[in-house]
């Protein structure tokens, strides 16, 4: 299994992707949290990545590629992987499918699309900013990372339609609905 989840901020990746990880005891490659490990760690790659982040903007190709592609070499996701927060445009998911090209992996199996509603989205993450103090949680933030979703990121649909890996599932319900949802969809 080789999973793509997409799907705007706040539409439950990291928690969908938590719960895949467990079913399938695969490792989840998440960008956003090795970048926010970064910044916290305050290495190389998170002092380039902190402003770009904290404005609710991508940061550059180059580091979250670099990111990927030293996960997916290790050993432990040679047998299958789920991504979160990457590719987020089409010339990330380019670089991925050629990146598996040449680690001589499978292609992708499948992209997962959590299906949620703008208005949910925001509600959700300024629920999120009260709990979690996320910088990038302030509403300005959040309007923007919804925008930067809808251009960048929302072509990818389309994308891995061509590609006949999209599948649809509907994010608003409880944790264990959406669940049975993606299984069901996988
Ligand atoms: P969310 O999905 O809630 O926006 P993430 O944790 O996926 O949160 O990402 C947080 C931030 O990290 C993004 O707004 C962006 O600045 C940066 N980021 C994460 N993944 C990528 C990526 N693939 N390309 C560019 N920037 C990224």
């Amino acid at each position: 299994m080789r999973i793509i989840l997409l799907g705007a901020p706040g539409s439950g990746k990291g928690t969908q992707g938590e719960r895949l990880v467990a079913h399938f005891g695969i490792p989840k490659i998440s960008t956003g949290d090795a970048l926010r490990a970064a910044v916290k760690a305050g290495t190389e790659l998170g002092v380039k990545a902190k402003a770009t982040m904290d404005a609710g903007k991508l940061v550059a190709d180059e580091l979250v590629i670099g990111i990927v592609e030293e996960r997916l070499s290790q050993p432990d996701a040679a047998h299958g992987f789920i991504l979160d927060g990457f590719p987020r445009n089409t010339a990330q998911a380019k670089v991925l499918d050629d990146m598996l090209d040449r680690l001589k992996q499978p292609p992708m199996s499948r992209a997962v699309h959590l299906a949620v509603e703008d208005e949910e989205i925001i509600a959700r993450l300024l629920d999120r900013a009260n709990k979690e103090g996320r910088v990038d949680d302030k509403e300005d933030v959040i309007r923007h990372r919804i925008e930067v979703y809808n251009a960048e990121t929302r072509p990818l649909l389309n994308f891995y339609g061509h590609q006949h890996k999209l599948v649809k599932v509907d994010g608003v319900g409880t944790m264990d609905e959406i669940f049975a949802r993606i299984i069901d969809a996988l």
